[in-house]
C-alpha cells in the first residue's frame, strides 16, 4: 500500500517536472532577442574597408537620411571626405 502511494507521488512529482521543463522551454525561446531589433547583435559593413563591426561600437554618420558605420574615426573622415568631392 505504502509503495502504491510512493509510485503516485513520483509519478505526480514526474509531470510536474515535465510540465515545469516545457514551460520553460516554451518561456527561453519567446525571449531569444531578434537580431533585427537587438542592436548589441547587429554586425554592419563599414563602407570604407569592408570590415564588418559590432552596431554597438560602431562609430555613426548620419547623410541624407541613412546611417554609415565606421570601424575608426579615420574610415569616417574617410567616408566623409570622399563624399564631399562627388556632391558638388
Ligand atoms: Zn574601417
Amino acid at each position: 500500500m505504502l509503495a502504491i502511494r510512493f509510485l503516485v507521488l513520483a509519478l505526480l512529482c514526474y509531470a510536474g517536472w515535465y510540465v515545469i521543463r516545457g514551460y520553460r522551454k516554451k518561456k527561453q525561446t519567446s525571449f531569444i532577442p531578434d537580431p533585427d531589433t537587438d542592436p548589441q547583435d547587429v554586425l554592419v559593413e563599414d563602407p570604407v574597408c569592408h570590415l564588418l563591426i559590432p552596431k554597438h561600437q560602431a562609430i555613426r554618420l548620419r547623410k541624407n537620411g541613412v546611417t554609415y558605420y565606421f570601424c575608426s574615426e579615420q574610415c569616417c573622415d574617410e567616408f566623409a571626405e570622399k563624399t564631399k568631392q562627388g556632391e558638388s
